[in-house]
């Protein structure tokens, strides 16, 4: 019931980060456990068939558990495992991976060892919402979990210091110039977004995301461009939508630069702030390098196709000097960095097409320039793949598909379905791509049976 006092031992664990146990026979989450756990908590909402409830003492705790290192890691939807060690977060991550290719794709695979690199100031990328604080004023930082509320920090462990320090320039800025935050319970205001991303390098591209245009953001964007050096450019997005998404269709430079340029694997390659690119760039190398290796097995040359290729990143990694590539992405200006981004890298017309499409269209547009490919990557969005991709990928008859995925659960299904058309693997491998968060990329290679 409600508001009782419980004893409860953690025994599993959520990728969100919540504890699991069991109460009376019933399920009960417990945020900020471990397994391991021996918790006094009360329940905070009961439901049928589980309930929720928040630990007040830790009785006898898990071996895996640390003391977190972050002021509001509690509240805060960034980290889910900052209370256990990196180390068990790891073996947690692999066991994610088993557990959905297990129980959702039905497929009793091995899977590797959860390949790491550094788990703390690894973002490359990060997107602060502003509102408004208590005095009226502007104000920056991560959405509490499953909540709009915003949790200002100081010192965020993912991410390097330089990102708070723009953010929080903005905001004083703001503050002085009149430019009020947005809000989304009413759509009025201006400021709703920073998006800002580094290179290796340290330069730093921005997005200002406003609900509409106001003639004081250039004169904030001069002020930002001015305080730091190592910003290359300032762009600003326009987002009149009353939803969730981040970015609106009208993307403008204020100050500097186009693209961000980074290196990934010995490759040039240039960013636009719309485009997609892996936050974390020391592990997407070794991802990428992965699936290098994984298709180096393939008969050469061969034909390949790189669907969702964002700015054509792995596509360009992964092919050799005498295959066709090709790449298909729904985002133009992706589309239009990926262009670019194969002439940095020594490819040219006759070798690489990229295309501006749905990914169902992936198969057909290679056909039409260099035939039916033989080796077809997909890296979907966290929902996987559409069944009509599917079909025409299989269709394609292709010798492998390599799956990367950032959720396990919509791999597993999609691993599945594959297996009823005679596409299978042996193994999954994990990448900790986002340590310290609830999320883990997989790699999977499907061979034709
Ligand atoms: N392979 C790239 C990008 C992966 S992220 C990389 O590693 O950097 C997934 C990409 O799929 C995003 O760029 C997104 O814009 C794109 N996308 C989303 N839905 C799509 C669709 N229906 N068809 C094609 N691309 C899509």
């Amino acid at each position: 019931m409600k508001n009782d006092v419980i004893e409860i031992e953690i025994t599993d664990i959520t990728p969100e980060g919540f504890g699991v146990g069991r109460h009376d026979g019933k399920v009960v989450f417990v945020a900020d456990t471990a397994v391991g756990d021996k918790a006094g908590a009360i329940v905070m909402k009961e439901l049928k068939n589980r309930s929720f409830a928040k630990v007040f003492e830790i009785l006898s705790p898990s071996q895996d558990r640390i003391d977190s290192d972050c002021a509001v890691s509690r509240k805060c939807g960034g980290c889910a495992f900052r209370h256990i060690s990196y180390e068990a977060e790891k073996a947690l991550k692999r066991k994610f991976v088993g557990d959905a290719m297990k129980r959702i794709g039905n497929l009793d695979i091995e899977i590797k060892e959860t390949v790491s690199a550094n788990p703390e100031n690894y973002r490359n990328k990060v997107q602060y919402p502003f509102s408004m604080g208590k005095n009226g004023e502007c104000i920056y930082g991560y959405y509490a979990r499953r909540s709009h509320r915003i949790i200002e920090h100081n010192g965020c462990k993912l991410q390097e210091p330089i990102f708070e320090q723009i953010a929080s320039f903005t905001a004083e800025t703001a503050n002085k110039l009149f430019i009020p935050p947005y809000d989304e319970t009413n759509g009025k205001g201006v400021l709703r977004h920073i998006v800002m991303r580094k290179n290796r390098k340290g330069e730093v591209l921005v997005c200002l995301v406003v609900a509409r245009n106001n003639r004081k953001i250039p004169v904030l964007a001069d002020a930002i461009a001015e305080k730091f050096g190592n910003i290359v450019g300032i762009h600003q997005n326009i987002n009149k939508r009353r939803d969730n998404v981040i970015f609106g269709d009208e993307t403008e430079r204020l100050v500097g630069a186009e693209v961000l340029k980074d290196t990934l694997c010995g490759k040039t390659f240039e960013i636009s702030p719309r485009s997609f690119y892996q936050v974390n760039a020391d592990m997407a190398e070794k991802l990428y390098s992965r699936a290098k290796e994984l298709l180096n097995e393939r008969e050469k040359p061969s034909i390949i196709l790189d669907l969702y290729c964002g700015a054509g990143t792995i596509g360009l990694c992964v092919a050799d000097e005498g295959d066709m590539l090709c790449g298909v992405e729904i985002i133009d200006s992706a589309v239009e960095n990926a262009n670019v981004n194969a002439k940095l890298n020594g490819r040219n017309e006759k070798n690489t097409l990229f295309v501006c499409g749905d990914a169902s269209l992936g198969v057909n547009e290679c056909k039409k320039k260099f035939g039916t490919p033989d080796t077809i990557i997909v890296d979907p969005p966290r929902k996987g793949l559409e069944k009509e991709v599917i079909e025409t990928v299989v269709n394609a008859s292709p010798k492998q598909v390599l799956y990367i995925s950032c959720d396990p659960a919509t791999l597993a299904r999609d691993c599945k379905i594959f297996a009823e058309y005679g596409y299978k693997t042996d193994k999954a491998e994990p990448f900790d791509l986002f340590p310290r968060t609830g999320h883990v990329e997989s790699i999977v290679c499907l061979s034709k049976q």
